[in-house]
C-alpha cells in the first residue's frame, strides 16, 4: 500500500528575491497598470505609485529611527495604508506585525509588549473599537513603542499622520537585505492560551504567494477582490502579496467584510477572482439582491481558512461563476499554503478536496506514535519545506512543540490522502475552534471566563454553525448556591474579549464527562450538544 507521504512539483524553481524586490519588478513591467483599488476610501493607484508611496514610506519610517529587524506593528482594518505599510515595512528591513483589529486592549498590549514593537501603524476607530482610546490606556506600560503614525481620522497629540510618511526627505533605502530574513510577525492561537507570533521571512511568503497565484490561475491584468482580513496571510499573502507578483489589481470593497459590499465591487470593478473563508461565500449567496448583481466577470478565486462545504463550493462555481475556483489549505504557520486544488482539477475533485500538495514541499500523514499511515488512513498532516515559519516569535519551547528536528511542522490538522495525492481534512487533533476563519483557542476564552466570581468550571468548544462553520460554546459549571444566566456570561465578555471570541451558546451543567483519569472528554461533550440542540455537520472537503 502506498504510504501517506507526497512531494510536490520541483519546478518552477523557487524566487530568491525579498518582497520590495518583488514590488519594483511589479513597478517596472506594469507601471500603469492599476495596483490598488480600495472602493471605500475611492482610492486607485497604479503601480509606478503604488511603488513611489511604498518607497516614500520606507525612507520616512527609517527617518524616524527605526532600525533594521525592527518590529513595526499595524492595526487596522483593510485599507490602502495597509498595504503601503506591508511593503514599506519590507523595503525598509523593518518586521512588519500584523495586530487583529478586533483585539481589545490587553489582547493588543501583549503582542506589542511580546514583540517588543517600536512603532505602530494604527486606524483611529472602526466598529466598536476606538483604537486611539485603547493606545492611551496601554501605552504606559509599553516603554518600546516609541512612535505612533495614525491612519484616519483628526490627528491626535503626540501622533504622526500617516500622509506624513509620503513628504520627501526620507532615508536611503538599504540595498543588501537578505530574503532568509524575517519579514512578518503573525499572530495567531494555537492550542495554548495565548496567541504565538509566527514569524515569517520573505522567501517563505514570496514564494508561497507566487505559487498561489498560479495554483489559482491568476494572470497579469486579473482583479482580485479581497473581503478578507489583511491581518490575516490570506490577505496580505495571497491576495496582496500574490497581485503584486502576477501583475493584478488588488481589490478592497470595504474595510471589514461587508457581502453586499463585495457583490457591488465585483460588478463595478469588474473583478476576474474573489477570495473568501466559506463563511463570506455563505454570506454572499445569501444576500437578499444577489440576483441583482452582474458578476459576469469572475472565473475563480479562493476559498479556505476553515473545512469548504462541498454545497457551498458547487454553488460558488455555479450562481457566481466561478468556473475556476480552488480550495487551499494551510495554516499561518506554512506562509499559509501547501494544499491547493488547481483550476485544471475535474470539478469533483474541486469541490470535495484540498486538492494535492503544492511545488516544493513534502507532506506526510503520520499516526500518534509519528509513523506514516498508508494512503486512506486519518493522520496528522505534517509539512517540510521552503514555507515552514522561522519560529514563534521568543518563544523557543512552543516552537519545539510543533517544530521537530527534522524541520517537520507539526500542523495539528487530521487528513486522509487517496492515491492520486489528493487530500481531505477530517479534523484536528489540536483543541481549536475556527469561526468564521478567525481561530481561537478554547483554553484562552476558559482561562477569562473563569476570572468571573460564579463559575466553578468551564470548558470551551466548537458547535457546528451554518453561517461560521463552528460557534464557541461555554459550558459552566457555577459554584455552589450561585445562579446565572447566558445572558450575564455574555455581558461579562462584553468589552473585554474581541467579539469573536464571545461565546454564542451557554450550557450551564451540574458535571462534565470524564476520563477515566478526570480529564473532560470534549469530543463527549461535542457529541452530546450536537444531539440535544439537533445540530448539523455539513460535509467539507
Ligand atoms: P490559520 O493559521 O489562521 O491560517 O488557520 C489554519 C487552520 O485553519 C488550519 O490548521 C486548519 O485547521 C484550518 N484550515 C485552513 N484551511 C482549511 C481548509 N481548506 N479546510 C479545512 N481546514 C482548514
Amino acid at each position: 500500500m502506498l504510504p501517506s507521504h507526497v512531494r510536490g512539483a520541483d519546478t518552477p524553481g523557487l524566487r530568491e528575491d525579498t518582497i520590495g524586490a518583488v514590488l519594483d519588478e511589479a513597478a517596472r513591467k506594469w507601471p500603469s497598470r492599476d495596483a490598488l483599488v480600495s472602493l471605500h476610501q475611492g482610492i486607485r493607484w497604479s503601480y509606478a505609485e503604488f511603488a513611489r508611496r511604498a518607497d516614500a514610506a520606507a525612507g520616512a519610517l527609517l527617518q524616524l529611527g527605526l532600525e533594521r529587524g525592527d518590529r513595526i506593528g499595524i492595526w487596522s482594518p483593510n485599507c490602502a495604508e495597509w498595504a503601503v505599510t506591508q511593503f514599506a515595512a519590507a523595503k525598509a528591513g523593518l518586521i512588519l506585525v500584523n495586530i487583529n483589529p478586533a483585539y481589545r486592549s490587553t489582547e493588543a498590549a501583549y503582542t506589542f509588549a511580546k514583540t517588543g514593537m517600536r512603532a505602530l501603524v494604527t486606524a483611529a476607530q472602526f466598529k466598536s473599537s476606538d483604537y486611539l482610546a485603547m493606545l492611551e490606556e496601554i501605552a504606559p506600560t509599553l516603554p518600546a513603542l516609541r512612535t505612533t503614525i495614525q491612519i484616519d481620522g483628526p490627528l491626535r497629540p503626540g501622533h504622526l499622520s500617516f500622509e506624513a510618511l509620503y513628504e520627501p526627505g526620507g532615508l536611503a533605502l538599504p540595498r543588501d537585505l537578505a530574503n532568509n530574513d524575517a519579514a512578518n510577525i503573525q499572530f495567531t492561537s494555537g492550542t495554548t492560551g495565548l496567541p504565538k507570533g509566527a514569524t515569517l521571512s520573505h522567501r517563505n511568503i514570496v514564494n508561497n504567494a507566487l505559487f498561489v497565484g498560479r495554483g489559482m490561475g491568476l494572470r497579469e491584468g486579473d482583479r482580485l477582490c479581497i473581503p478578507v482580513p489583511l491581518y490575516h496571510c490570506f490577505g496580505m499573502v495571497m491576495g496582496n502579496l500574490a497581485c503584486v507578483l502576477h501583475g493584478a489589481t488588488m481589490i478592497y470593497p470595504a474595510a471589514g467584510f461587508d457581502p453586499g459590499a463585495v457583490l457591488a465591487s465585483v460588478e463595478a470593478e469588474r473583478c476576474t477572482h474573489l477570495h473568501g473563508v466559506p463563511t463570506m461565500f455563505i454570506a454572499e449567496l445569501d444576500h437578499p439582491d444577489f440576483d441583482k448583481f452582474d458578476l459576469g466577470s469572475l472565473r475563480g478565486g479562493i476559498m479556505a481558512g476553515a473545512p469548504c462545504p462541498v454545497e457551498v463550493m458547487r454553488q460558488v462555481t455555479e450562481r457566481m461563476h466561478m468556473r475556476e475556483v480552488t480550495i487551499a489549505y494551510g495554516m499561518t504557520e506554512t506562509s499559509p499554503v501547501s494544499f491547493q486544488s488547481e483550476v485544471s482539477d475535474p470539478i469533483e475533485r474541486r469541490v470535495a478536496s484540498v486538492g494535492r500538495v503544492q511545488p516544493h514541499l513534502e507532506v506526510k500523514l503520520v499516526d500518534e506514535s509519528g509513523r506514516i499511515v498508508p494512503r486512506g488512513v486519518p493522520g496528522e498532516l505534517c509539512t517540510r519545506g521552503y514555507s515552514v515559519m522561522l519560529g514563534y516569535w521568543d518563544e523557543p519551547a512552543k516552537t519545539s512543540e510543533v517544530l521537530d528536528a527534522d524541520a517537520w511542522m507539526h500542523t495539528g490538522d487530521i487528513g486522509v490522502l487517496d492515491d492520486e495525492g489528493y487530500c481531505n481534512i477530517v479534523g484536528r487533533v489540536k483543541d481549536m475552534i475556527i469561526r468564521g476563519g478567525e481561530n481561537i483557542s478554547p483554553r484562552e476564552i476558559e482561562e477569562f471566563l473563569f476570572t468571573h466570581p460564579k463559575i466553578l468550571e468551564v470548558q470551551v468548544i466548537g458547535l457546528p454553525d451554518p453561517k461560521y462553520g463552528e460557534a464557541v460554546c461555554a459550558c459552566i459549571r457555577l459554584r455552589a448556591g450561585e445562579a446565572c444566566t447566558a445572558e450575564e456570561i455574555i455581558a461579562y465578555c462584553g468589552d473585554r474579549i474581541a467579539h469573536y471570541k464571545v461565546p454564542r451558546h451557554v450550557q450551564f451543567m451540574e458535571a462534565f464527562p470524564l476520563t477515566a483519569t478526570g480529564k473532560v472528554r470534549k469530543v463527549e461533550l461535542r457529541e452530546t450538544l450536537i444531539r440535544e440542540l439537533s445540530l448539523v455537520t455539513p460535509i467539507t472537503a
